[in-house]
């Protein structure tokens, strides 16, 4: 695996603690969507200054140079590392704790089609989908009985 460092210059983006400290959580984490929150909180414990728009202004440069997707979950804006694959994918994501699944084929394929037979041209879709994961089920499940 790259080093932060090394991908941020790639990327021409400046290298500071703080957004070495936002991509090495997202990368650490690279199975979840982690909220602005979560992130502001889970840095600030390592630096107490770090506040909310340092957080969005550099998860948006992030996302700008494509380093990371972004989602919105009921209200919450989500991040998570760009995942490996470039093509066509889609993303099941936990409601609950962010769990991110990725499934390596689009199920749209048919609807395309149609879309294409009907003389649109651009076919932009929804990239996720948004559920409760097995292991938060079964808490929830049990906090029930
Ligand atoms: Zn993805
Ligand atoms: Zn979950
Ligand atoms: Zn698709």
């Amino acid at each position: 695996m790259k080093e932060i460092q090394e991908i941020l210059k790639e990327r021409r983006i400046r290298v500071t603690k703080y957004r070495l400290a936002i991509l090495g959580l997202l990368k650490e984490e690279s199975d979840r969507f982690i909220s602005i929150d979560e992130i502001r909180t889970r840095i600030s414990g390592e630096y107490p200054k770090f506040d909310f728009s340092t957080a969005y202004r550099a998860l948006e440069l992030f996302e700008e140079k494509q380093l990371v997707y972004k989602t919105k979950m009921d209200d919450k804006i989500c991040y998570t590392i760009q995942c490996e694959v470039d093509s066509d994918h889609h993303h099941l994501i936990c409601k609950n704790c962010g769990k991110k699944i990725v499934l390596n084929f689009c199920p749209f394929e048919e609807l395309e089609d149609q879309y294409e037979a009907l003389g649109f041209d651009t076919f932009d879709h929804m990239r996720d989908f948004f559920g409760i994961c097995q292991k938060c089920k079964k808490v929830d499940d049990k906090m029930n009985q």
